[in-house]
């Protein structure tokens, strides 16, 4: 039997949401609940990835089938594609699994042509709409299927409403309107070379194909790319009755949040707009009126819609997304979804859900997106400096977060200052999907048209950029870079301050603070702490990060790159002449220097960790990286060494290498000049036994971590080394101290060979950064060289760096720990590359049975959450 590649809504629900994807699956949903939702059907997802597959055509089989369907939806609906009495008009509309907001494009009114809108027109006695409806429908088909630019379509706008003398589209006529669609029509004989189709079938055929085709645009790419959505997953499309919101006074269409997506709080929020259609809400060339305002335009409609709130929420269990059109008064709806929202709105409405009653705590834990916490983490404004400044405007607080930046005023310039390396505020008109990199490089977002539901404030709070929408005051001029607010002109490069949690917008550069995990957020973390298995340490290199880790709930340390701690203050200036000494007593001699300081900062870094377990790893960095290079700082060295100028040059010269990261460096430093492992190790012992003595209630079990083994015999050489210093100053104290000494598992031959390096590691750590370069054969640093190409040709999705390649590096992981575990069950192993941040990776990593994740302190609550839905999603 043949592939079923087509559904009906009646023959769907909110479960297949991977064959219908959202829209489709919901909008099946709605129709099983009874809700009023226009008929139509689903072109599933498989078909869009057979569509690929077969070379970009649809084939025949689901070609035969879209026949089907459209003639199954005729007799539901009545009329007919191209009818002279009844014509059929549809909506075609795509939606993957996950929602893309704005990523894809929609079409609707399709079915219009030279006959039927005069049917229409007449039928109706009212042709204004059935003109309005058709050269929508030509302006749509031709930007979305054939990809001749909007500003066409609207400069000839512009220019009939000039001639008319009018500013609003709501007051072209039906004459000017059907003089626009033939205006169209030619623009797109014009621009395309042939006419514009008029068969509906051939319309919908080219537009399913068009959808099809916009799951692979960049932006779509982008947004997958920024959102963990695999390629492979397709896009369904859904064609849909058309309903119509532009029929006159008594039709509207709008969106609405059944909470509030910025701040949680729980009461309906959303806008609509009288006499509209489709995304004239969102795109913010009217402004649009707010919900509550429906009571008193239709109250009917809007009590209705009130209802259908309340039905939807309760069904979901989660705050809903809706959008609906109301058609000559009677209410439609024409999507649901749970709806985006900001960390804090997450926060807010989890633990609120769980105090109604409405869902468990493990429920709660599991709908947080642990990506979105990372806005909640940084800083916020100085409440202070709030206090005593004034705001020089004020607008809708569509995406909160406080961001500083100068101002630019189009995308790629946000994208171009950023990569300089400028912090930057967006300011625009209104953003369009096309602004997207440009959104993502800024620190705020700032529009001066636009409510709440617009695409600035959707997109911006999906990314967890602060935005501040709808800042009618300002008088703008794009075009020379320079806008008007509270008096004072504004340029390119000006600072600006934009506070997303109250949509205040401040002249220059207010301070921040830290933020704290109080309150809801407090409550989900205790709620993760519950149901994860995986431990959560951190990266922390000095004190002070050590310490910001512990505030937001670090278990502990799984790595402290040693070699960070000397670019404070005067530091380099004794590890300069470490690594520039000729003789091993010369460089005994800086590194007496250097133990004094190291054994201060592990103090304190046990001090902060409060008995928790601190890995520290011995020096790893190529020494060249620390060498001075101006002249000034050669003198200085030479000076304090007794050396000239020219003898720390030839040294310098000498420690140059074709290939650093693969050279001399890790555990080869130790190889060759053994004493720097002692002089660590002292450190690491000496300052154990104090913070032991001071704290007797703590354990303090320094793990000393060895970095880039790659055979079992350098391990054993260097833990040597280690060993003998370590019991020597534990004797010496009369100290009684546990340390362990084991090894980072980061160059591929060592995870080969982890049943021999097992024997003389007591732990392993992953450091994936190194094994995911050493795997690849290529370095993180050069990798943007060519990434876009390999992202372009689909070769990879991803960054490997920032996502663990679970199956290639991730292979040799499930290697190391099972050779390793079978040499020593109990050892300890976890992960301390970048990847122990990221969501996804530490999915796996539970999958795998690590026993920690380490992480940048910033995203040590991000991947509590994340190892907490991990095991929830694995019981
Ligand atoms: P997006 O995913 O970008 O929101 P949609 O497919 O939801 O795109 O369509 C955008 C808008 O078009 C919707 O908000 C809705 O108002 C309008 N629309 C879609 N289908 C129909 C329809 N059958 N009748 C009336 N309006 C529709
Ligand atoms: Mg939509
Ligand atoms: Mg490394």
């Amino acid at each position: 039997m043949a592939k079923k590649w087509v559904y009906l809504f009646t023959e769907g629900n909110t479960e297949m949401k991977n064959l219908l994807g959202g829209k489709g699956a919901n909008l099946a949903e709605m129709t099983n609940l009874g809700l009023p939702v226009p008929q139509g059907f689903t072109i599933t997802t498989e078909a869009c990835t057979q569509y690929y597959e077969d070379g970009e055509k649809i084939n025949d089989e689901i070609m035969g089938q879209i026949m089907e369907y459209i003639e199954k939806m005729e007799e539901i609906a009545g009329k007919k594609f191209g009818d002279k009495e009844n014509p059929l008009l549809v909506s075609v509309r795509s939606g993957a699994r996950a929602s893309m907001p704005g990523m894809m494009d929609t079409i609707l009114n399709l079915g219009l042509n030279e006959e039927v809108v005069e049917v229409l027109a007449a039928k109706s006695s009212n042709p204004r709409w059935a003109w309005d409806c058709y050269r929508r429908f030509i302006q749509m088909f031709s930007d979305v299927v054939m990809e001749v630019g909007k500003k066409f379509f609207e400069e000839l706008i512009d220019r009939v409403k000039k001639e008319k003398g009018i500013t609003e589209d709501v007051d072209l006529t039906a004459d000017d309107l059907k003089k626009l669609a033939y205006l169209f029509r030619e623009e797109y004989k014009v621009k395309i070379g042939k006419d514009f189709p008029d068969d509906p079938k051939t319309q919908l055929m080219e537009a399913v194909k068009a959808v099809f085709r916009s799951w692979d645009n960049p932006r779509a790419n982008v947004y997958r790319r920024d959102n963990d959505i695999p390629y492979s997953w397709g896009t369904a499309v859904n064609v849909q009755m058309m309903v119509f919101g532009n029929l006159g006074e008594t039709s509207g269409t709008g969106v609405a949040f059944t909470r509030n997506p910025a701040t949680g709080e729980k009461h309906l929020m959303g806008e609509f707009l009288m006499n509209a259609q489709g995304e004239d809400v969102v795109a913010g060339v009217r402004t649009p009126r707010k919900i509550d305002q429906l009571k008193e335009v239709m109250p009917e409609a809007y009590n209705k819609f009130v209802e259908i709130c309340g039905k939807l929420e309760d069904h979901y269990r989660d705050m809903q997304d809706m959008e609906f059109t109301i058609e000559d008064t009677k209410l439609y709806m024409l999507q649901t979804r749970n709806g985006k929202r900001t960390a804090k709105a997450a926060l807010t409405i989890a633990c609120d859900l769980v105090d109604e009653g409405m869902i468990s705590e493990e429920k709660a834990v599991k709908m947080i997106d642990p990506r979105n916490l990372d806005t909640l983490l940084h800083p916020q404004f100085d409440s202070e400096a709030l206090k005593n400044t004034e705001p020089i405007g004020k607008a809708l607080a569509a995406s909160p977060g406080a961001a500083c930046g100068k101002v630019v005023f189009n995308a790629d310039d946000a994208k171009c200052w950023h990569e300089k390396g400028e912090k930057v505020i967006l300011v625009r008109l209104e953003t369009s999907p096309e602004d997207i990199e440009g959104m993502k490089a800024a620190q705020g977002i700032l529009t001066v048209r636009g409510g709440m539901t617009s695409h600035a404030a959707v997109v911006a709070r999906g990314m967890g950029t602060c935005c501040v929408s709808g800042c009618s005051e300002i008088s703008m001029d794009e075009d020379n870079k320079t806008f008007t607010l509270a008096g004072k002109e504004f340029h390119e490069g000006d600072w600006l301050s934009l506070d997303g949690s109250t949509g205040k917008i401040y002249d220059g550069v207010l301070p921040t603070m830290d933020a704290t995990i109080v309150g809801e957020f407090g409550r989900i973390m205790a709620w993760a702490d519950k149901y994860r298995r995986l431990k959560v340490r951190t990266n922390a290199d000095t004190p002070a990060d050590a310490k910001k880790a512990r505030e937001l709930g670090a278990e502990g340390i799984g790595l402290c790159r040693t070699e960070h701690m000397f670019f404070e203050g005067d530091r380099i200036d004794a590890f300069r002449e470490m690594i520039c000494s000729d003789t091993v007593e010369e460089r005994e001699a800086a590194l007496e220097k250097i133990l004094p300081v190291q054994q201060g900062d592990f103090e304190k870094l046990y001090e902060a960790l409060e008995g928790n377990p601190v890995t520290i790893r011995f020096l790893d960095p190529p020494l060249h990286e620390f060498v001075p290079t101006d002249e000034e700082d050669i003198k200085k060295l030479a000076d304090a060494q007794g050396k000239t100028v020219a003898q720390i040059k030839n040294i310098i010269n000498s420690l140059h290498e074709f290939n650093p990261m693969m050279g001399h460096r890790g555990c080869r430093l130790t190889v060759t000049y053994p004493e720097i492992a002692r002089m660590q190790t002292k450190a690491v012992i000496r300052a154990a036994i104090n913070v032991q003595k001071a704290h007797e209630d703590w354990n303090v079990c320094p793990e000393i971590m060895i970095p880039l083994i790659c055979d079992e015999k350098e391990l054993k050489f260097v833990k040597n080394i280690v060993v003998e210093t370590a019991d020597a100053e534990i004797a010496a104290a009369g100290s009684n101290l546990k340390y362990e000494v084991g090894t980072m598992i980061e160059i591929p031959r060592a995870a080969l060979m982890a049943d021999d390096i097992a024997k003389d590691a007591e732990f392993f750590c992953f450091g994936t950064n190194d094994l995911t370069q050493m795997t690849y054969g290529f370095s993180r640093d050069d990798a943007g060289k060519f990434l876009n190409a390999y992202y372009n040709t689909k070769i990879f999705e991803n960054d490997p760096f920032t996502k663990l390649d679970q199956i290639g590096v991730g292979k040799l992981m499930e290697t190391a720990i099972k050779l390793g575990k079978s040499v020593r069950p109990d050892m300890h192993i976890g992960i301390c590359g970048e990847h122990g941040g990221d969501p996804s990776s530490v999915e796996f990593c539970h999958k795998i049975g690590l026993d920690y994740v380490s992480c940048s302190p910033f995203r040590v609550p991000i991947a509590k959450l994340a190892a907490a839905q991990a095991a929830l999603a694995n019981k």
